[in-house]
């Protein structure tokens, strides 16, 4: 298997002071061979910390992109502006966005079509909600997310994304997927994909659960909340690749 792919998610957290205070650290520290480390930056931080990163082997990604690729959309930031700022990754689908903003299958499978045109690895987040988890519907949901893409992409655009599989029951809850369960979950993604992408797990990784979690055959990388923000806390786990 490729590198290990360790994912920080700030969400909307931060300043100017304490991001630049986290990067220190991050650049300064030894990444593992055989890992690659990414943090996903609020948007009005982008600029300065490709800036921070630039000769470093950290590299940077956005929370989200527009589905557009110009034009009149307030608010909205383009692939390829962030691909100008020093970009290399894009969150897609996160559950917060499904939630939220009420991004469906069809929304993520276009924006990720958009950050594939501009040249942005997509990392596309599936997951079930506890609900359908303890309706025995998590195949159905991971297979019915997985489709969206398959059915999008052409087979060679499919095998440039990256998939993160984030229970939505396992975010910010401190209450992670045993590996087993995240390695099930992991192994019926990839047979739906049936391309060879790298599967990262998100939801509540910490520095004691990411050995054992990364371990796991079909797991080849985290994405990481919470202890992202914390620079000994994410630096451990991206040892533990
Ligand atoms: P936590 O690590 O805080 O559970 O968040 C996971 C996540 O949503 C990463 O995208």
């Amino acid at each position: 298997m490729t590198n290990k792919l360790i994912i920080g998610n700030w969400k909307m957290n931060g300043s100017r002071a304490s991001i630049k205070a986290l990067l220190a650290e991050i650049v300064a520290a030894e990444v593992a061979p055989g890992c690659e480390v990414v943090v996903c930056a609020p948007s009005p931080y982008l600029a300065m910390c490709a800036h921070i990163l630039s000769g470093s082997g950290v590299r940077l990604g956005a929370q989200d992109l527009s589905a557009h690729e110009s034009g009149a959309y307030t608010g909205e930031v383009s692939a390829s502006m962030l691909r100008e700022f020093g970009c290399h990754y894009v969150l897609i689908g996160h559950s917060e966005r499904r939630t939220y903003h009420h991004e469906n299958d069809a929304a993520v499978a276009c924006k990720t079509v958009r950050a594939l045109e501009a040249g942005l690895i997509p990392v596309v987040c599936v997951g079930e909600t506890p609900h359908e988890r303890e309706s025995g519907q998590t195949e159905a949901v991971l297979s019915q997310q997985v489709l969206a893409l398959t059915t999008a992409l052409s087979s060679s655009q499919l095998t440039q994304i990256v998939i993160a599989y984030e229970p939505v029951w396992a975010i910010g809850t401190g209450h992670s997927a045993s590996a087993d369960t995240a390695q099930q979950a992991h192994a019926t993604i990839r047979r739906y994909l049936n391309a060879p992408c790298s599967i990262l797990y998100g939801g509540s990784v910490k520095p004691d659960n990411a050995a054992q979690l990364l371990a796991m055959p079909d797991i080849d990388g985290a994405l990481i909340g919470g202890a992202s923000l914390n620079a000994k806390a994410f630096l451990t786990i991206a040892h533990a690749c």
